[in-house]
This record gives structure tokens, C-alpha cells and sequence, in this order.
């Protein structure tokens, strides 16, 4: 299986940082960031090795999807295994590219039928070195939300580099199937200043946009698909909005027949900030319809 990637090696001895994008192939805005990186980073200015894959899942980008045509996540894949299927056999090159990295960012949004606010996200990882680090790093890449999670969750990019003892980030911006042009210069500010925060280059570090860190160290905080389900298949309207305030059994918004004579309002089930919201319309039954980060 093959991965597209651009090294950069600089002039001068330093980490190898690996940044990639397209873990689902309907996220664009990292995939724009990361070929931008690939021309803005001077060899000559660097220190150590940049890795860049700006689609990791290209089979998915292909199909303008967030999976393969196996329908596997690959978030929930890694480490796959070489003699699998199409998503399988990406998730086993992809993990073996991050297990040579030592620093890690993960870069996503969310895709077609979902928006996030923009966050930087990491595992609440037992070591606290590397804890630390990561902490460091997602300050560093300055987006208003910093969300650590549940370091147990399994299949993901960032599952593998916890078990190779990588220092890893992801980050989520808006999504709907766009592709934010703020959200992209957002993406490439946020590398180039982690970069710096690792010493790969030099950078003034700008003003803090971090509004809110919040370490939330319960079982399963940061699964984003298992919250908040469409009671039926339907057409859903939201009536809160992404980053606004919602009481748990209040209402989310509703899900209609396509003749609405059937309308179900969907309550809250937690007190917080809708971090996720879905806006594509279309739900199946169980689907996904908002994340909502409570206060821990
Ligand atoms: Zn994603």
C-alpha cells in the first residue's frame, strides 16, 4: 500500500515531525495545509525532518468520502494489517510511518456531515512526560478549544503512536464538506508553531487563542460517535447552534418523516458546548446529531 508523502530534511540535526491529513477522505482543509507546508518549509531553516501526507486515505478521498469502499473507518483500524482490505492494508502503512515519527499531528475536520469547533485534542496518556509534551504542543498549535481524552480509545492514528510512545495532537475545524480558506491558514499557523514550540524553526510565538483547556480523564470522553443519537431515520433540524450553550433535556432539534407528520424532538442528554453539530440533514437511526462538551 502505498502512501504519498513529501520529506523535507533539513539543514541542520532535530526531531522528525509527521504531519498528515486525509485519514478521511472528506476532509480538505488539512489537505490543502499540508501541501501549503510543503512549500513554505525552507530546508535551509529547518532542524530535523519534516514528514508530510497531506491524504492519507486516498482511496476515500477518491470517492469523496470519509471511508474506503469497505466502508472501514480508518480511525478505527490502525494498526491494520498488511494482508487485509484496502483500509486495513492503509491503516498498516500508515502506522508504520508514525511509529518512525517522533512528533505527531494528526490533522482532521468533520467531513462532510458534520462541523467542530475548532480543537486540538489529545490522549490523557499514563506517562507524564509525554503528557506533558502533548500539552505543549497543543497549546502551541493555538486553537481555541484544548480537549484531552480517554487514552484507552483503540483504532486510531493517535493509538498508535501512544503505544510507540510518540507525543501526538490531533485538531478538528469546522467541516460540512467545505473547505474554510481561515480554516486552512488556521491548519499551517498551527504546524509552524508547534514547529517552533519543538525547536525545528524559528517563529515568534503568537498571542494565545486557547479560551478553554479541559483534561477530561473519563472512560470513553472523545469518542465522537457514540452520543446524541437520531431516535429515527429522517430529515434533522438543529436548534442550537456549534458553540453555543445547551441544558441536558433540552432540546438538540428534531427529526422529521419525509411528510413531517411524525416529529421527534431529540433532547440533550449532557449539560455543555456543542463541539459537534451535524448538518448534513439526511439521518439514519443512531446517527450522530451533536457532541456536547461538559463541564469537568
Ligand atoms: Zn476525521
Amino acid at each position: 500500500m502505498q502512501i504519498y508523502s513529501k520529506q523535507i530534511l533539513g539543514k541542520s540535526d532535530g526531531p522528525h515531525l509527521l504531519i498528515t491529513g486525509g485519514v478521511h477522505g472528506d476532509e480538505f482543509e488539512p489537505m490543502v495545509a499540508i501541501r501549503r507546508l510543503a512549500r513554505l518549509v525552507d530546508p535551509s531553516q529547518l532542524r530535523g525532518r519534516l514528514t508530510l501526507i497531506p491524504v492519507a486515505n486516498e482511496a476515500a478521498f477518491l470517492r469523496g468520502t470519509r471511508t474506503a469502499e469497505d466502508l472501514l473507518d480508518l480511525a478505527r483500524t490502525c494498526p491494520g494489517r498488511p494482508d487485509g482490505s484496502i483500509t486495513e492494508r492503509t491503516a498498516h502503512a500508515l502506522s508504520q510511518i508514525i511509529q518512525t515519527s517522533d512528533y505527531f499531528i494528526d490533522l482532521h475536520t468533520g467531513g462532510t456531515i458534520m462541523s467542530v469547533l475548532p480543537l486540538t485534542g489529545y490522549k490523557l496518556v499514563p506517562d507524564e512526560g509525554i503528557l506533558e509534551m502533548q500539552r505543549r504542543m497543543a497549546h502551541a498549535f493555538n486553537l481555541p478549544l484544548v480537549w484531552g481524552t480517554d487514552y484507552r480509545l483503540e483504532g486510531r492514528t493517535l493509538s498508535v503512536a501512544r503505544d510507540a510512545g510518540i507525543p501526538a495532537i490531533y485538531a478538528e475545524y469546522l467541516g460540512s464538506g467545505l473547505c474554510d480558506p481561515v480554516g486552512v491558514e488556521s491548519y499551517v499557523d498551527g504546524c509552524l508553531n508547534v514547529m517552533a514550540e519543538l525547536g525545528m524553526i524559528d517563529r515568534e510565538r503568537p498571542a494565545s487563542r486557547v479560551e478553554r483547556a479541559i483534561d477530561d480523564f473519563r472512560e470513553s470522553a472523545g469518542h465522537m460517535q457514540i452520543r446524541n443519537p437520531a431516535p429515527m431515520t429522517g430529515f434533522f433540524e438543529p436548534s442550537v447552534r456549534l458553540g453555543g450553550e445547551v441544558e441536558a433535556g433540552n432540546p438538540l432539534g428534531t427529526v422529521t418523516d419525509i411528510l413531517g407528520d411524525n416529529i421527534v424532538e431529540v433532547a440533550s442528554r449532557e449539560s455543555g458546548t456543542v463541539i459537534v453539530l451535524r448538518t448534513f440533514s439526511r439521518v439514519h437511526a443512531g446517527d450522530t446529531l451533536a457532541v456536547i462538551l461538559e463541564d469537568v
